[in-house]
């Protein structure tokens, strides 16, 4: 079996949950999807919510939110997965790829104002590994240049930056519930604002652009089974059964990240006298919930540091390699080289297993099978 880098933590009252919702009325459009869009509010400190069916769907109804379209640009890091980057590109937009800082793995506020123009719609910043970004500065520029922060916090539900949940400090922040991530729906993601128009934008999107409050119609007297699709949207629904699963997962959520702290502080006390390695970086300002361990291991020893823990059984995943490097961008003529950070510390970079349910034992094997590797 191995131990995996990352995996979901179900519990009897989970399964409970989803049971209950296949037993009733609604698989799909019902009350869970509110029950769960509140949940997810309070959790990220937002007036609304809307749930979505990954991450990936989340990141694409918030750049339709934004309004982003062909011709407008996107500052993004190179140090994610590739729908950060795809999804403003499905709605028309081009990339500039900004460096990051070599500490956190966030994107630096600095490139950001190096690549920042009056073309830039939307900076979209990512919280590696659960570690938020430097919201502030990042915001200020976005907001300079008349730009939205688009935070992809996939990484990092229940996170805290300078005294404030990850939610409600961005224009536009993302999460994920794949089941690596800090909590799970299966597939499932969501969309939050502390802007009620930005809600409505990535509601209307994820539901087909179609409107049915009265009030908004076009043609209001067409009939009372009359709805209007007035912007192009797609079905990124979440379904209720799914709903539910969050709805149970999310009130575990305190859980999930003390288990997740006290997995990276023994990390930390287990593997810091270890040489040819860097271990996560901290800032003082932040309280992350932790959805990687990613260390660094120097002098080009990863690629045989990653096999020994492979061969012998920690299954070790390396996040991310630099996203213009995949040859769909290399095609659109984006070359090695530009952001030299990013791609130092792809080179040097192995994510370590880290989830809820990682016991003890576990990870002292883990432990022992690293530092075996740099002895
Ligand atoms: C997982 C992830 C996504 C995509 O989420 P899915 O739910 O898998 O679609 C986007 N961005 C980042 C940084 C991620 O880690």
């Amino acid at each position: 079996m191995g131990i995996p880098y990352g995996r979901q933590s179900i519990s009897d009252a989970d399964i409970a949950a989803v049971a209950d919702v296949l037993r009733g009325d609604w698989l799909t459009i019902g009350p869970m999807v509110g029950t769960f869009e509140k949940a997810i509010a309070e959790v990220a400190s937002t007036p609304d919510a809307v749930a979505v069916n990954s991450g990936t769907s989340a990141l694409h109804s918030a750049y339709a939110a934004s309004g982003i379209t062909r011709g407008d640009e996107v500052v993004t890091t190179p140090l994610t997965f590739v729908a950060t980057a795809a999804t403003a590109m499905a709605q028309g937009a081009t990339i500039r790829f900004a460096d990051i800082q070599p500490d956190t793995g966030n994107i630096d506020p600095t490139a950001v104002a190096e690549q920042i123009n009056e073309r830039t719609k939307v900076v979209a910043a990512v919280d590696y590994a659960g570690h938020p970004a430097d919201l502030d500065d990042l915001s200020t520029i976005a907001h300079d240049a008349g730009a939205l922060l688009l935070e992809d916090a996939a990484h990092a539900i229940g996170s805290i930056y300078r005294g404030r949940v990850v939610g409600s400090i961005s224009d536009l922040t993302t999460f994920s519930f794949f089941p690596t991530k800090n909590m799970t729906t299966a597939e499932g993601g969501a969309v939050v604002s502390p802007d009620p128009a930005l809600i409505d934008g990535a509601r209307r999107f994820k539901g087909h652009g179609m409107v049915r409050d009265r009030s908004q119609l076009r043609y209001p007297d067409e009939g009372p089974w009359h709805q209007e699709v007035q912007s192009l949207g797609l079905n990124y629904r979440l379904p209720d059964v799914l709903c539910a699963l969050g709805v149970s997962q999310i009130a575990r959520i305190a859980e999930f990240k003390q288990r997740r702290t006290a997995i990276f502080d023994h990390y930390v006390a287990s593997l810091s006298d270890v040489p040819g390695l860097t271990l996560p970086t901290k800032r003082e300002d932040v309280d992350p919930m932790w959805h990687l361990f990613p260390v660094r291991v120097h002098d080009g020893q990863r690629r045989r540091v990653f096999d020994h823990l492979r061969d012998n059984g920690v299954l070790v995943q390396v996040n991310y390699i630099p996203v213009y490097w995949h040859p769909v961008f290399e095609d659109l003529g984006y070359r090695r080289g530009m952001c030299p950070v990013a791609e130092q510390f792809y080179r040097e970079e192995i994510s370590l297993p880290m989830y809820a349910d990682l016991s003890r034992s576990d990870q002292d094997r883990v432990i022992e099978v690293l530092r075996q590797a740099l002895a």
